[in-house]
């Protein structure tokens, strides 16, 4: 599996480099946009990993560049913390899916097999999760629950974007932390309970199947039961 990575940032670049080599692909990096689009439409990549902000062409010239002659290879691209426009706009433009930065390897590698795996042309369709009766549509930014329409908060959704897309995981509170609120746990801080809570009235309160679980004294889990 050969994978384009254009980033501008060394750091970053080399980071993702590394890892997905040792992760086993092959991977190419290019540093600007141009570069990034000219060695893209070789098409023969399997995955482009595209930063959003870049010197020259931006990561949005890029994509729409490509799409527009035609070319449906995945695009994962990487986006500003808190910038929901973006990842929409992303999306609209026929991304795949998005990455919020700072993020771990981990994380990158999981998304970069979930979108190898689920293989060209997703469709529009890539963009929903489902648990169960539960769906979050990423692009329209919409939860509904047994078709009924479920209005959250900005965070309510990054929140719950995250339990659905790892569900079955028990997410630790100090994960919830970082990947939702940018911050490092700390002992004294109720946030994430009462974010869990309220979510939880909206999505659970109203069902006798309930979807969010607390795993005492190690964190969250979003699954459905028959999954146990
Ligand atoms: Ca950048």
């Amino acid at each position: 599996m050969k994978i384009l990575i254009v980033e501008d940032e060394p750091k970053t670049g080399d980071y993702l480099r590394q890892g997905l080599s040792e992760a086993g692909f092959v991977v190419d990096l290019a540093q600007d946009g141009a570069d990034g689009l000219h060695l893209a439409l070789l098409g023969e990549y399997d995955l482009i990993i595209l930063d959003v902000m870049l010197p020259g062409l931006d990561g949005w010239q890029v994509l729409q560049s490509l799409r527009h002659r035609g070319l449906q290879m995945p695009v994962l691209f990487l986006t500003a913390r808190d910038q929901v426009e973006d990842r929409v706009k992303g999306l609209e433009l026929g991304a795949d899916d998005y990455l919020v930065k700072p993020f771990s390897f981990a994380e990158l590698l999981a998304r970069v097999r979930t979108i190898l795996r689920r293989g060209r042309g997703g469709g529009l369709d890539s963009n929903v999760l489902r648990v169960a009766d539960l769906e979050l549509d990423l692009l329209r930014r919409r939860v509904t629950r047994g078709g009924k329409r479920i209005d959250l908060t900005a965070k309510e959704f990054g929140l719950l974007e995250l339990l659905m897309r790892r569900h079955g995981e028990v997410l630790p509170r100090s994960l919830i932390a970082s990947q939702v609120w940018d911050m490092n746990f700390d002992s004294d801080t109720n946030v994430i309970e009462v974010a869990i809570r309220r979510l939880r009235v909206k999505i659970d309160e109203e069902h006798e199947v309930k979807l969010i679980h607390t795993v005492r004294g190690m964190g969250y889990v979003l699954e459905a039961p028959e999954a146990r």
